[in-house]
């Protein structure tokens, strides 16, 4: 029943715009001169500097470690020497501590990359410990730690299905499409070492029927693999969203504020896989990540492999040549979920899957002006989480928070179906993610003093 092409309820079909760069090879971009790591570049608390102005560092070192459980670590993307410590802001409006590093071109590595391990005596606890180490996350955009993922509940229900989400349902972005292409052995062997680290006995390749190639190869090198399977899912805007993809797999429904843990599955983006890979067979931590830069004033839109920490403007200077036309939009992320920046003064971090500059010409950067509702109805019926976002946008413009959260504000995905969808353009998920902010206050759930009520 959900094998040949799995979906969920709701939802939206939207343009895909991949056609640009879904062709093009990544190319590795040459390491910029400067390296800005934000602190902060994952869900939870953010990592403590254990290096200070004016020491040298090599690449690979570990320069901030994990403040907590639920936060990462972060190592050099270059070797040289750190310049500053100074605070900058994030594409979401957060602003983060951002260790500065000047890059000495030489790339040395440092020698905490022990690449002596042996697979064969590889246990489920030496890849948990490793995925800490190392400073994965998830790279499909959440950044989500991925070991806090391998730690799920001792009294939950056990994990029985890892599913790598090759969806990748976001318009203009083909980083994931090219790396399921160019680094298929890996995705599969980061899958089997989640499998391991788990304890599942299923593991899962999900990918959108607009990418046939890739579910070709990806068919073919499993063909073999007993608890592999490759499943083909509709395109449909958001099937990678975790929820609804797991849904599209499984049939089954992950309860409101619970983790997919809870229904027995665990999902990983394919740059994840790959990054895992990498750690067990090399040693080596995250520091870089591929993404898509796109969009109709970029000279040379393409796929390309980053250092984590270099700025936008120097991934559209080094590696596309610049830009061809006037940019009037930027954006962080993909059209539907990522955000809107003022610059290209921003960090590239791990879960950055795509930079688009669109021009003043370009359909993406028009405005239009928010009109009065209509009551057409059809954010209600594109929502996948089957919420009222007309509801929900309301209480949040007249700050009417309890009538927010009782309107079930945040089990909203953000998927941006409901403002994509509204004809009267609302800007439905804008307001959405702006009550968010007012009413949660860091993780106390408590409402903020200065609008309540
Ligand atoms: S209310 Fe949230 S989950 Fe529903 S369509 Fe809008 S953004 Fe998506
Ligand atoms: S889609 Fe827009 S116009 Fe239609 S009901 Fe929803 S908010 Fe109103």
């Amino acid at each position: 029943m959900f094998s040949s092409k799995a979906s969920f309820r709701g939802g939206t079909h939207i343009t895909a715009q991949k056609k640009l760069t879904s062709g093009l090879p990544i190319i590795e971009m040459e390491a910029p001169p400067y390296i800005y790591l934000p602190l902060s570049m994952h869900i939870g608390a953010p990592a403590k500097p254990i290096v200070a102005a004016g020491d040298n560092v090599k690449l690979g070192q570990l320069v901030a470690k994990a403040s907590g459980f639920v936060s990462a670590n972060i190592h050099a993307s270059v070797s040289g020497k750190v310049e500053r410590i100074e605070r900058r802001y994030l594409p979401n409006g957060g602003i983060t501590e951002c260790l500065v590093i000047r890059n000495d071109g030489l790339d040395t590595f440092s020698d905490e990359i022990d690449s002596s391990g042996s697979l064969e005596n590889l246990t489920a606890e030496k890849i948990r410990s490793l995925l800490q180490e190392k400073g994965i996350v998830g790279m499909g955009g959440a950044a989500f730690p991925t070991h806090v993922k391998y730690a799920p509940p001792k009294d939950g229900p056990g994990i029985d299905t890892v599913i790598i989400n090759g969806i990748e349902c976001e318009p203009f972005v083909t980083a994931d499409h090219r790396v399921l292409l160019e680094k298929p052995k890996e995705v599969i062997r980061g899958l089997k070492y989640f499998l391991l680290a788990s304890g599942a006995a299923r593991g899962v390749i999900a990918i959108e029927d607009n990418k046939p190639d890739a579910i070709s190869l990806l068919t073919e090198l499993t063909e073999n693999e007993s608890n592999i399977e490759v499943v083909t899912c509709q395109e449909k805007y958001p099937q990678g969203s975790e929820k609804q993809l797991i849904y599209a797999v499984t049939g089954r429904i992950v309860p409101e504020r619970a983790l997919p843990a809870s229904v027995g599955v665990i999902v990983d983006n394919v740059s994840t896989a790959v990054q895992t890979a990498l750690a067990v067979e090399t040693g080596l931590p995250c520091y870089e990540r591929v993404l898509t830069v796109n969009g109709d004033a970029v000279a040379r839109p393409g796929n390309y492999l980053v250092r984590i920490g270099s700025l936008y403007s120097d991934v559209v200077t080094l590696a596309c040549g610049g830009t061809k036309a006037h940019v009037a939009k930027i954006l962080c992320g993909g059209p539907m979920m990522g955000f809107a920046v003022s610059s290209l003064e921003y960090s590239v971090i791990k879960g950055t899957t795509g930079i688009l500059l669109f021009s003043p010409d370009s359909g993406a950067a028009e405005y239009s002006p928010e009109q009065t509702c209509v009551r057409c109805g059809r954010c209600l019926e594109v929502c996948p989480m089957f919420l009222q976002p007309t509801v929900i946008a309301k209480a949040v413009k007249r700050k009417k928070w309890y009538d927010a959260v009782n309107a079930d504000i945040s089990a909203c995905i953000e998927c941006g179906c409901c403002s994509y969808s509204c004809p009267a353009h609302i800007p439905l998920v804008q307001y959405i993610r702006m009550g968010k902010q007012f009413i949660m206050t860091d993780g106390s759930g408590g409402f903020n003093p200065l609008y309540s009520g």
